[in-house]
């Protein structure tokens, strides 16, 4: 390490040792096996996927097996699924169903449950549906139980409880060419036959597991985090976990879940220890309630323009900030540095000093906040500031300041092995009675597997076959040989916003409208052509986002398939419309006013 650069002023930085530093800290992180380190919730590990919530839930009450045609059916009852239905109703698709595996609508606001979730974008943005719902968030970033209370309170506006399947898991989608319809069964004996299908199923659906040796010989109690059982820790959302008071426990990851999770576990438990394996990157987070003053002094509209403000914020453009956080904050800063000037070339040098001094102010308010020499160096990050989801909180690192927490530093290696008793670090044995897999999602998860059922097109191909070579659609919503049938949020060949509802909200109108506009004409087949989605790939081709340069200097994560670039499996920020969301949109709009007739082939009934 260069010597002098340690003497320099606070704010000064030398990127060239910077730079070193990252990549040291990135190559501890690299392996082989990339995304292959995770275990799936199936098999063997279904118990960490299992509901603990269903039986006080709606979805929770025994039912008779349903058969019945109708219009749609929306497979998924989160953010996605839920917006899908309530455009749907109010384009006067009245006939349709929404089925889901959860017992309630929300879908990541069902099943995360532990102790101190909330959003981590501004409610106002982030929860969809709110003007035309009458919901006031109660703060700028809400808490879980007011999500989950949305959700419900969407479900009722709309009338959605009467036409849902909750509790329901889907086995199987499959295209009849007979009766131009999509069959899709269940684990509870329906047979659903469906004009169009669309699936919501999000990014964040299936928890996975880190492949640690031994994991299956603990015989304390485990759970992942998104399936928080609170007859073990007792407590609730709000944390008080007053099971907890005897008894040591342990966390595994340090990332979005952890750093809320961690202040109630440090309040509650004799023992915390928390096993990180890359230090997270966590900004102030500055939650304030609604000004009700405000909120009602808002014109109608409000929040499509708030969303496209947030939008345009994050794509650089000089407006107005009207949600003024830290992620709006940083995006300003960058969009400074980067454009200094009308008709400049975006100057990625200023970009990446920009990114060193945020860091290097992250890297400060660790070592102000947490008291302890060693645990303040320890959960310093070492990395750009967009190779992982940026965090917000108040309360994580003071957390540390608590005698019963232990950082357990496992330097890049993650957690050795698990015993009979607890967890192995560096020969270290640390006995608990609890372990929380804080491990996060399958986020790359192609639409085929995030809902875990089989999905079979045109003439018996599976969605999986079809996009043996990659993915084919048209704006990643739609695909030839699956005519009918609808993507929402997906990952690639679309835009994705760090805000998820904006993009998947715009396609639940656009997707509304379409289906109403078949339905209207008579259609019984829509099919996009092959054409189409060519057109589609030589467009993505010319300008998608490319962040492999920067991918490659990341330290591993889900955003860059944990460092195998090489990974064909998409990632949740990779091949997507270069221009963003609101270009994508754009696009969208444009499609729908006079692309139509051109890129779907359409069959009617015969009269
Ligand atoms: P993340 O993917 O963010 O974090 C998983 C953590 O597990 C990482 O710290 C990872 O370490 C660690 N890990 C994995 N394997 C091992 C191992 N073998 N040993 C030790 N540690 C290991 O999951 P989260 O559930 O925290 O968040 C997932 C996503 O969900 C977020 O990015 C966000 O999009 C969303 N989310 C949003 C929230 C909100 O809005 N408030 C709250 C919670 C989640 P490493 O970093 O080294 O890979």
């Amino acid at each position: 390490m260069n010597d002098s650069s340690d003497r320099r002023a606070p704010g000064e930085f030398d990127p060239v040792r910077l730079r070193r530093k990252y990549r040291q800290e990135r190559d501890k992180r690299l392996r082989p096996d990339g995304n292959e380190q995770y275990l799936d919730v199936s098999g063997d590990y279904a118990k960490f996927a299992a509901d603990p919530y269903l039986e006080s839930s709606p979805g929770g009450q025994p039912r008779e097996a349903r058969s019945v045609e109708v219009d749609a059916l929306v497979l998924g009852g989160g953010w996605a699924g839920l917006t899908m239905a309530a455009r749907l109703d109010e384009a006067g698709v009245r006939d349709f169903l929404i089925v889901d595996q959860a017992g309630d609508f929300g879908g990541v606001w069902y099943w995360n449950r532990y102790p101190g979730v909330r959003c981590d974008m501004e409610s106002y943005i982030y929860m969809p549906l709110l003007e035309e719902i009458g919901t006031v968030p109660s703060e700028k970033y809400a808490g879980g139980p007011e999500m989950l209370e949305h959700a419900r309170a969407i479900g009722r506006h709309y009338d959605l409880y009467s036409r849902a399947l909750l509790g329901t898991t889907v086995t199987q989608v499959v295209w009849n060419e007979r009766s131009s319809r999509w069959v899709v069964s269940t684990d509870r004996g329906d047979v659903l036959h469906a004009r169009f299908v669309m699936v919501g199923t999000g990014p964040l659906s299936r928890p996975k597991l880190p492949g640690i040796k031994g994991i299956e010989n603990f015989r304390g109690k485990a759970f992942h985090s998104s399936r928080w059982d609170y007859r073990v820790t007792g407590g609730g959302w709000d944390g008080r976990l007053d099971k907890l008071a005897d008894q040591r426990v342990a966390v595994i990851g340090t990332g979005a879940s952890t750093i809320q999770i961690l202040p109630h576990l440090a309040d509650s438990a004799q023992r915390v220890y928390v096993f990180q394996r890359t230090p997270a990157i966590v900004n102030t987070r500055g939650n304030r309630p609604t000004d009700p003053e405000w909120y009602r002094a808002l014109e109608p509209g409000w929040q499509r323009k708030r969303m496209d403000n947030f939008v345009e914020l994050m794509a650089g453009l000089p407006v107005p900030d009207l949600v003024d956080d830290e992620a709006t904050r940083m995006a300003r800063r960058v969009a400074a540095a980067v454009h200094s000037g009308p008709g400049a070339a975006p100057d990625f040098a200023a970009m990446q000093a920009v990114d060193f001094a945020k860091m290097e102010e992250i890297r400060a308010r660790v070592t102000e906040t947490v008291r302890d020499p060693a645990k303040a160096k320890s959960l310093q990050p070492w990395y750009d500031y967009f190779c992982k989801r940026p965090l917000f909180s108040d309360d994580y690192y003071p957390a540390f300041n608590n005698d019963n927490v232990t950082l357990v530093d496992t330097d890049g290696r993650g957690v050795d092995h698990i015993t009979e008793r607890g967890i192995v670090v560096d020969g270290v044995e640390y006995e608990v009675d609890l372990i929380i897999y804080s491990t996060g999602f399958d986020s790359g998860a192609y639409t085929h597997e995030a809902g875990g059922y089989q999905l079979i097109g045109r003439g018996g191909v599976s969605l999986a076959q079809h996009w043996q070579r990659g993915m084919r659609s048209l704006h990643g919503m739609m695909t030839s040989c699956f005519p009918n049938f609808f993507l929402l949020g997906g990952i690639e060949q679309a835009a994705i916003s760090v805000n998820f509802p904006h993009v998947t909200s715009r396609q639940a109108e656009h997707v509304a409208a379409l289906t109403a506009r078949f339905l209207r004409a008579g259609v019984t087949v829509a099919e996009v052509t092959a054409d189409a989605e060519q057109r589609w790939a030589d467009e993505l081709a010319r300008v998608h986002v490319d962040r492999t340069r920067y991918d490659a200097e990341c330290t591993p994560s889900y955003y860059n398939n944990e460092g195998k670039l090489d990974d064909p499996k998409p990632t949740v920020m990779g091949g997507q419309y270069g221009p963003g969301p609101l270009g994508y949109l754009a696009v969208v709009r444009e499609w729908a006013a006079t692309g139509v007739d051109r890129d779907v082939a359409i069959t009617k009934a015969s009269l």
